[in-house]
């Protein structure tokens, strides 16, 4: 018998109303964020100390670092503190102080390396802490229509021979303690974050920075990630139209046949074709605004299948061209009406959704609202053909939460044949003696206690009773069948690179301190266990099951043979060794703070941490700072290598973006089979191999965290915060994932963090709101029109409390043969999204030229099937763009510029925005590619209501003014730009000082008590909040290389070597033009 309750029951997760802020979870990480230690000194520990502190030392010292609930609890101090943010990250603290370690021929000998305490197999020594000894270094007018007639639309496909997840694979072992009803990561809403300001632990005033060099002595020198001024002098105008884009050869021209490159450097690129003169360059520096008017093709959308106006006379309008409009204010949403789906609202507007039969468009997207009929029809379409699946996305606080079905001993009801799962759109006949499977087609016997009889509409009775059957997404209580094991516990193993540069960099000690915070997000109770290890070139665990004892340290030298030194107690339960672990966080810094060891066994402190965790599985949370140097999977730099390549234009280049070798792979797929998570935090100043070492979180549900340059002043702050969201936000484990789809399409595959080692399902070790999931489709027969195509994702998982649940989520849309239903029902913002991952999927494997080319002809292909198949002749001299897909152009040019698919970006910020982009959302592929800009200055005089963010500026420098200041985002960083006239009496507003050369490099923006500052804080506060992010802001100063860094991100404007929004236009019109002759 099934019942429901609201969904969650006991420890819920995060919903609507469990905070007094207006959006649950994405808030509470916001006043998570917001009052972060923003701008505050670092924490006594996050600097290299100049005495040392023995292990043993007094308590007292204890509590220096452990003042009270973690900051994120706390609400931002008033005017009376300072709230500041962090500033730009502390470039030349590295590099000029601490070397790089040598390479390998020089290496120091191993003489700072523990010998006289390592453990064998055999013999373990160990021995308790000895202090800081030296020795231990430790739209459509077609209605659409409803469901399929009668019974025959579906028959045919053979019964799947693959139960869905319920036999999970038998190698895993049965280990654990049982299951219990505790919360495996504690409510969020037992967290308040609501904390008193005073509990801040890094309330230190900025002045109190114990970091050496002041900040203004700090040049903003480096290349924060990747960008044009990291690459070429920066005496070289960055936006000078006659600079040919340095190393770029003609074959990597994103857009062109020969004549463009050669044309390019004539400093206006006239289109290919018969066109002589150049157009308008709207984008280009003022001096460039002379250049001569072309004469210039209308480009206009005017179109009857609601094609857009881009322009009615013979020139392109920069004003008319189409560019995002943000939302200002929150639409309701129905997800179906009168028996039809309807068309969701943009991913990145504010929208409540009211789940009526499909589920909620954050959860489950597609690339179009209506399935084309054929595999030809959607040839033609040129439209991609995919799902985006986000399973734990964070809902909006305004919206009823999911609901959780139990059907007892019997499990859920499923379809016999095909294993899917009871939906709304399973039909049910004959009495309700049957019921018709809307995915396969199938007629199931109705079970005895589920019958229901029909009411004189053809429905159940019950229909409103049952969420199964009324509601797009609900959640089934596993039954023992889905279980190979009892639920894991809630397992997090810490693991610190402690060689020399992060010790001197202060990556250990901001590592300690964020972990040493963070655990006041763990969950009380039993089921939450902790383990601990560092390494340099061989690794150290601790065994912290000793009451009232200090930790033991037990080493293992062997980094070939890697072996875990204990089998028991080198993983705790929280509540027995919290004691023990703090002190020990407090004092590793300090234990190595002699450290010489350079070299880093990376790969062997997985592998001996994974060999502790595989009796449970759980997350594996790395803190790494140099490149691997020793023991398995050890790397070398291809950095170099890289850079000679790339210039010189190697066709073989992106093989740099590969991963090395296979071994981190081998380990990876090892790691998932036993439900180990691993999330690595690269908290660097050098040349990591990001393409290497982000193979192992991509398999198996985890995440890269690049910190670059890692600066102990800016960082620590993220880097908490960032650790702190991974570890309380919403998010399932040990899960089992599989798409189904009426017949008539099948899954052509899935792109994301997961493991595969079956053709049907993906493998999650975790899965967490912020992950998403692509999943592709083909035809493999017709639809018939008129009928809908049902798509259902199944979830198997474990909650954050224990308990195994399945989520179904399901869309039903309905089947067109006609093309223009097909454009005018396209979803711009999963297409776009999927763009990006087909890109981001295609770097590593493909010549960067061809990867651009790839995605600008992707644009240009359906844009032509657009203007041949649905569009008007008497427009042939048009430009017409499908009013679903106005803005694809805009992005598709954003898209070829980006980090990943730049020849000048340094190998690992092409790594990381490669595998950031493989599992991220709708909402943040969109800043990512297309930044956010808002204008500083004139903040004052903006209505406060809540919608400071919403002005958003085009990027192109002509928005961009001298006297201005502007706040640009892109989901990770904000880049504050300054120009060189600001009114003296602005700058003194926001940044105390009243010329903008006395605006330190290093920015802390702190909040002064005035209405500009104040608001800009709130911008930044805001932003942080939306994104679930810590924003690391960055201050850019025109006239200098960090000005010209911000004026990279102006996606609209001609850059050497890429075109301007409008010139992508008219290049994409004679594209067009050239496909249609
Ligand atoms: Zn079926």
């Amino acid at each position: 018998m099934a019942s429901s309750q609201p969904f969650p029951s006991a420890p819920p997760r995060p919903q609507p109303g469990f905070s007094p802020s207006p959006n649950p979870n994405p808030s509470s990480t916001a006043d998570a964020l917001q009052t972060l230690q923003i701008g505050r000194a670092p924490p006594p520990s996050a600097a290299p100390r100049a005495a040392s502190i023995p292990f043993s030392s007094p308590a007292s010292r204890f509590g220096l670092s452990r003042p009270g609930p973690p900051p994120f609890a706390s609400r931002p101090p008033t005017t009376s503190a300072p709230i500041t943010s962090n500033g730009p990250p502390a470039f030349g603290l590295g590099a000029s102080r601490f070397p790089p370690p040598p390479p390998v021929a020089q290496r120091p000998p191993l003489a700072g390396s523990p010998a006289s305490i390592r453990a064998s197999p055999q013999a373990q020594v160990s021995r308790p802490f000895t202090g800081s000894s030296p020795s231990v270094p430790p739209p459509s007018s077609q209605p659409f229509m409803g469901s399929p007639p009668s019974s025959q639309p579906f028959m045919g496909s053979p019964p799947s021979s693959q139960p869905f997840m319920g036999s999970p694979p038998s190698s895993q072992p049965y280990m654990n303690p049982p299951p219990s009803s505790q919360a495996f990561m504690g409510p969020p809403s037992s967290r308040p974050f609501a904390g008193p300001p005073s509990s801040q632990p890094f309330a230190g005033p900025p002045s109190s920075k114990p970091f050496g060099a002041p900040p203004s002595s700090q040049p903003f020198g480096g290349p924060p990630s990747s960008q044009p001024f990291g690459g070429r002098p920066s005496s070289q105008p960055f936006m000078s139209p006659t600079m040919p884009f340095p190393g770029t050869p003609a074959s990597s021209l994103p857009f062109g046949t020969p004549s463009w490159q050669f044309q390019t450097q004539q400093g206006a690129p006239p289109m290919p074709g018969t066109m002589q003169a150049p157009p308008r360059m709207f984008g280009m520096p003022p001096n460039m605004s002379g250049q001569p008017m072309a004469p210039f093709p209308p480009v206009t959308g005017h179109s009857p299948l609601a094609g857009h106006q881009v322009s009615t006379q013979s020139k392109i309008d920069p004003n008319q061209i189409p560019r995002p409009v943000p939302s200002t204010s929150p639409t309701l949403f129905e997800t179906r009406q009168g028996n039809q789906a309807n068309i969701p609202p943009p991913a990145t507007s504010d929208f409540i959704v009211k789940d009526n039969g499909n589920c909620s468009p954050r959860l489950m997207r597609c690339t179009m609202n209506q399935i084309p009929c054929t595999g030809d029809l959607l040839s033609t379409s040129s439209m991609p053909l995919a799902l985006m699946v986000q399973p734990f996305v964070l809902p909006h606080p305004s919206e009823e939460p999911i609901q959780v079905v139990d059907f007892g001993e019997s499990g859920p009801l499923r379809c016999s044949r095909c294993k899917g799962y009871m939906n709304p759109f399973m039909r049910f006949v004959d009495q309700g003696r049957q019921f018709i499977c809307n995915l396969c087609g199938f007629m199931n016997e109705t079970p005895r206690d589920y019958y229901c009889n029909l009411g004189p509409d053809g429905r159940r009775r019950d229909v409103d009773e049952r969420p199964e059957l009324c509601r797009g997404t609900v959640e089934f209580v596993a039954t023992k069948e889905y279980m190979v094991r009892d639920p894991m516990p809630a397992v997090f193993f810490f693991i610190i690179d402690v060689s020399m540069n992060a010790i001197q960099t202060g990556a250990t000690a901001a590592a300690c301190t964020a972990i040493n915070q963070a655990l006041a997000d763990l969950p009380e109770g039993p089921r939450t266990m902790v383990g601990i290890a560092t390494f340099n070139s061989s690794i150290h665990f601790y065994n912290l099951k000793r009451a009232s004892q200090q930790p033991l340290m037990l080493i293992v030298p062997d980094i070939q043979d890697v072996y875990t030194p204990l089998h028991t107690d080198l993983i705790v339960q929280l509540t027995e060794c919290r004691q023990n672990l703090e002190q020990l966080l407090d004092s590793i810094p300090n234990m190595f703070e002699n450290n010489r060891v350079a070299e880093s066994a990376f790969g062997a402190a997985l592998k001996a941490a994974f060999l502790a965790m595989k009796p449970t599985g759980g997350k594996l949370l790395v803190f790494q700072s140099v490149l691997p140097s020793v023991g398995i999977g050890s790397l070398y730099s291809r950095e170099a290598e890289g850079r000679t390549n790339v210039s010189s234009g190697d066709k073989e280049a992106h093989k740099l973006l590969q991963p090395a070798d296979k071994t981190l792979k081998t380990m990876a797929i090892e790691f998932a089979e036993y439900q180990v998570c691993v999330d690595i935090f690269l908290t660097t100043q050098m040349f990591v191999d990001i393409a290497s070492l982000s193979v192992i979180p991509r398999t198996t549900g985890g995440q890269v965290y690049y910190y670059y340059p890692f600066s102990v002043i800016s960082d620590p702050a993220k880097l908490y915060n960032d650790l702190r969201w991974n570890i309380s936000r919403p998010q399932g484990f040990e899960a089992v994932m599989r798409v189904r789809c009426s017949q008539g399409l099948q899954v052509q595959g899935y792109s994301g963090n997961f493991c595969k080692r079956i053709p049907t399902d993906i493998d999650l070790p975790a899965i967490d709101c912020d992950k998403t999931i692509m999943v592709t489709f083909k035809h493999d027969d017709k639809f018939q029109e008129g009928s809908e195509c049902a798509f259902q994702c199944a979830l198997l998982y474990t909650t954050e409390y224990g308990q195994r649940r399945i989520r179904i989520i399901n869309l039903s849309l309905p089947c067109t043969s006609m093309l223009s239903n097909l454009f005018r029902s396209a979803d711009l913002d999963t297409q776009f999204t999927c763009f990006l991952k087909q890109a981001a999927n295609g770097i590593p494997a493909s010549p960067l030229s061809e990867v651009r080319e790839q995605i600008t002809n992707l644009c240009i292909n359906i844009l032509h099937s657009y203007r041949k198949f649905c569009a008007t002749a008497s427009s042939s001299g048009q430009l017409i763009l499908p009013e679903a897909l106005k803005l694809l152009p805009l992005y598709t040019l954003a898209l070829v510029k980006s980090i990943g698919l730049r020849n000048d970006g340094r190998l690992d910020d092409r790594s990381y925005w490669v595998s950031r982009s493989a599992s991220l959302s709708i909402p943040m592929a969109f800043p990512l590619v297309y930044p956010r800009m808002i204008s500083i200055h004139d903040l004052a005089s903006k209505e406060d209501d809540g919608s400071l963010l919403s002005a958003t500026i085009p990027l192109s420098s002509e928005h961009i003014n001298d006297d201005g200041i502007y706040l640009l985002e892109n989901g990770e960083d904000g880049l504050i730009y300054v120009g060189n006239m600001v009114n003296p009496d602005t700058l003194q507003q926001l940044f105390g000082v009243s010329s903008v050369d006395g605006i330190p490099t290093q920015l802390v923006l702190q909040q002064f008590d005035n209405d500009l500052s104040k608001k800009l804080n709130d911008v930044v506060n805001e932003t942080r909040r939306q994104r679930c992010s810590y924003l690391r802001l960055r201050l850019c100063r025109k006239g200098d290389p960090s000005g010209l860094f911000f004026l990279s991100y102006l996606v609209e404007d001609k850059i050497p070597g890429g075109l301007s929004y409008v010139e992508f236009l008219v290049h994409v019109h004679r594209q067009i033009q050239t496909k249609m002759a």
